[in-house]
């Protein structure tokens, strides 16, 4: 079930998106018109913006000033789709993505070939795309297969593949050279959370995943290696790494599957080393993101690790599509929405990382 919601948002992402690539896409203006058309059919008479002129504007302001039903949610109320250059804001990328939906079921979507894909499907498509080879074998090489996208979303073409193949994993998803805009005289760096190459714009370096607090000047004195010094707190570790031959997962890839895998895995392997206890990262074919175990047997927690800007967005999300999880957990940087959760779904256990952990070393095991 999609809300009207779900569909403007979209609709806005999308108009947002072509804009920014309007010069270099012919199909760009027609996209926006398209778009127009569907906020103001939602909007209803003199509500939403009646021209595509008008609708870019809009988009450089706040979405709960002007889109219908936004200023309810305060994550998306406060999202801006287009920076003051035109430019699709990082925001999108993490708030956004919770509502995009299929816009154009039941026909052909005009988007389908040169919209990035996140823009046009849902997480569960992209993610059934990157895993139809792995649902053939066995649980083992699923979990393999998963955590190796997550921790591998771009690297060195030879060593890349060279790791995939010994871990004989068919290919998975595609890998493309870095582009233009995540590059800097043959060299790029990568988020030191998410390894995904970071984008570099007017000196300043960053993940488009603001979450992940990665961001840095770029100092690059002619004839010397480009450094990178971090800025507000951003890790320090950041190398430099060659452009030629490197390799890099599209962006839908690293959205839905890497961005939410980082927390899953880094979660699994902590409370994996915990004394007593056993971890299974995706058992069963991804039943769970991670089964809990104590050696002795005497319990289980099975958790479902879910990243979402908005609460309102996730709860209606599960509502719709429960987990198979008991508990739901948050990364840190959500821990403002475990309260508003646990009243949304009364019947999941909600916590974020740190509570899930001290809740297992307190539970542990016999060992
Ligand atoms: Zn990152």
């Amino acid at each position: 079930m999609t809300t009207p919601l779900d569909r403007t948002v979209t609709a806005a992402i999308r108009a947002g998106y072509a804009w920014s690539v309007r010069h270099d896409q012919p199909r760009a203006w027609r996209e926006v018109a398209r778009m127009t058309g569907v906020i103001m059919r939602a909007a209803g008479p003199g509500n939403g913006p009646v021209t595509p002129t008008e609708l870019v504007a809009r988009l450089q302001r706040p979405l709960g000033d002007w889109l219908p039903g936004a200023a309810a949610d305060e994550s998306l109320a406060a999202l801006v789709v287009l920076d003051d250059s035109g430019r699709l804001s990082d925001a999108t990328y993490e708030v956004g993505c919770d509502y995009t939906i299929e816009l154009l079921v039941g026909q052909e979507d005009p988007g389908e070939d040169w919209l990035p894909s996140w823009r046009v499907h849902r997480a569960e498509q992209i993610e059934r795309a990157a895993f139809h080879a792995l649902r053939r074998g066995s649980d083992d090489d699923y979990t393999r297969g998963r955590r190796f996208l997550v921790e591998h979303p771009a690297g060195d073409g030879n060593e890349v593949l060279a790791k995939q193949t010994e871990l004989g994993l068919p290919p998975l998803v595609s890998f493309k050279p870095i582009p233009d805009d995540r590059q800097h005289r043959g060299w790029w760096w990568a988020c030191p959370l998410c390894r995904w190459p970071m984008r570099i714009r007017s000196g300043h370096v960053s993940c488009s995943f603001p979450r992940h607090r990665a961001a840095y000047a770029l100092l690059s004195a002619d004839g010397r290696l480009p450094r990178l010094q971090p800025l507000e707190g951003a890790p320090r570790r950041v190398r430099a790494q060659l452009v030629e031959g490197a390799v890099y997962v599209d962006e839908s890839v690293w959205r839905y599957i890497v961005v939410p895998g980082v927390v899953e895995v880094r979660l699994c392997d902590r409370l994996g080393r915990l004394p007593g206890v056993d971890t299974l990262l995706y058992p069963f074919k991804d039943r769970y993101d991670i089964q809990v175990l104590p050696d002795d047997g005497g319990w289980e927690i099975t958790l479902d690790v879910k990243d979402f800007a908005s609460a309102r967005s996730l709860a209606n999300k599960l509502i719709e599509k429960p987990v198979a999880a008991k508990t739901l957990v948050l990364p840190q940087y959500r821990s403002n929405q475990v309260m508003e959760l646990r009243r949304l779904l009364p019947g999941m256990d909600v916590m974020t990382e740190s509570g899930i952990y001290a809740k297992v070393r307190r539970l542990g095991g016999t060992r």
